[in-house]
């Protein structure tokens, strides 16, 4: 039945500016979006539409590993589009995008990680490696570990390792134990009950947590020994961002499925779950068709993540992320700062407050920085740029930030009379 609209209400064919039709109609999840309206994105500089320019020390938060649009990129989707965009649902054609991408990934990973199944997003993957488990244990029990993040659908949420977020929407996955990461409680807890065990390479949004070496190759073990799955979720540390290809590669262990997205597309919209040929046939039968995605894998964005894991590889991006990262712990030095965390590319420069912090990225941005903070971990300023950034864009970059502590810093004494 037709709705009658109320009298106060905007009339739905009056316009706006883009800002006011954004606010109007896009539908918001906080009170304070940025709002930033960018027309242009190259490398690692950002446009706005009065000509300012943002260096983007957050990368589409890990996506734009290559750059804002970088030519082969640009030219793949371009390509692709000119040949075919979508043809049926997933896994009933072949797409020589896909194809070519998934033999690319396999060339690239251990080789027990030789199957490819391509979703929309990150959580999406994470869905599909956590019914995986479970059709291949035949158990329902989950470890995932406090902090972690894995997307926000509802399984996905479920493995969300923080009850602040989860609370409001229960009933959730049932089954879930929630541990504290880098633990030997964590470890002991894992049994024949145990479907799988989710974990981040690398913590990402508690600020930049890198478990030990010693604790990741206990958790293989006992994984291998309880007959349990080791899903490692890379969709924020894959593709060089911690300075090896895989952040997995620094524990020397193989998991059992990984969780990719993020820059898996280049900047397209792509995921996916990587397990071995043998696992992967359990979404084959009872029931067939285990997975089910109309648009995953798409080609369009299976073309770009192909061409830009190429660059990635051509360009041997990864070598020069050591190095960024030194270069910006070098210059990231000030009273103001209590810790600076990093795995390759991946930092968190703590502050004493997520008050602190805001204030320090809205000076940034107003001086042409755009960073963001953690989701748990708010008091971190989030600094994760393209791989491609410049020496002379990381120098310009810290210089910002440095003087925006300053700033705040001499605000506060200016408050306090001292
Ligand atoms: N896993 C990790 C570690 C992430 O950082 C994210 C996104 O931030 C996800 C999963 C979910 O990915 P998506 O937003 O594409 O669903």
């Amino acid at each position: 039945m037709k709705q009658k609209r109320d009298s106060k209400q905007t009339p739905l064919r009056m316009g706006g500016t883009d800002k006011e039709l954004f606010f109007r109609h896009v539908a918001q999840t906080s009170a304070a979006p940025m709002a930033l309206e960018i027309v242009k994105a190259k490398g690692s500089i950002l446009t706005d539409k009065n000509d300012k320019k943002y260096i983007d020390l957050i990368a589409g938060i890990s996506v734009c590993n290559v750059g804002h649009r970088h030519p082969k990129v640009v030219k793949a989707i371009k390509k692709q589009a000119d040949e075919y965009l979508h043809l049926l649902v997933y896994g009933e054609m072949v797409e020589s995008p896909q194809v070519q991408y998934a033999h690319l990934l396999a060339s690239n990973l251990p080789t027990t990680l030789d199957c490819v199944y391509f979703t929309n997003s990150g959580a999406e993957a994470t869905e599909g490696a956590m019914k995986l488990a479970k059709r291949i244990t035949g158990r329902t029990g989950m470890i995932a570990f406090q902090h972690s993040y894995h997307g926000s659908t509802q399984g996905a949420l479920s493995v969300m390792g923080d009850e602040y977020w989860r609370n409001a929407f229960r009933p959730l996955l049932p089954g879930v134990r929630h541990l504290s990461y880098n633990s030997k409680e964590a470890i002991e807890a894992i049994n024949e009950t145990t479907a799988c065990v989710i974990a981040e390479s690398v913590q990402a949004e508690k600020g930049v947590i890198v478990p030990d070496v010693e604790w990741m190759q206990a958790l293989r073990k006992k994984c291998t020994d309880t007959g349990t799955l080791l899903i490692l979720d890379e969709i924020q540390t894959g593709f060089g961002r911690t300075g090896t290809l895989w952040a997995f590669e620094k524990f020397k262990i193989v998991p059992d499925v990984i969780l990719l997205g993020k820059a898996l597309g280049g900047g397209m919209p792509l995921g996916a779950f990587v397990a071995s040929h043998k696992l992967m046939q359990g979404f084959t039968d009872n029931p067939v068709l285990g997975h089910i995605t109309t648009f995953g894998g798409h080609p369009v964005c299976c073309a770009a993540g192909l061409a830009s894991l190429k660059v990635i590889l051509k360009e041997e991006l990864v070598k020069g992320v050591k190095q960024k990262e030194k270069l910006f712990r070098s210059l990231l030095k000030h009273k103001s700062i209590k810790h600076l965390r990093s795995s390759g590319l991946l930092m968190a420069m703590e502050l004493d407050s997520f008050e602190t912090n805001k204030k320090v990225i809205q000076l940034c941005l107003s001086k042409g920085l755009l960073s963001d903070w953690f989701l748990f971990a708010p008091e971190c300023l989030r600094i994760a740029p393209p791989l491609t950034i410049t020496e002379k864009e990381i120098k310009k970059a810290c210089s910002i930030i440095i003087e925006s502590l300053d700033e705040l810093a001499s605000n506060k004494r200016g408050k306090s009379g001292k």
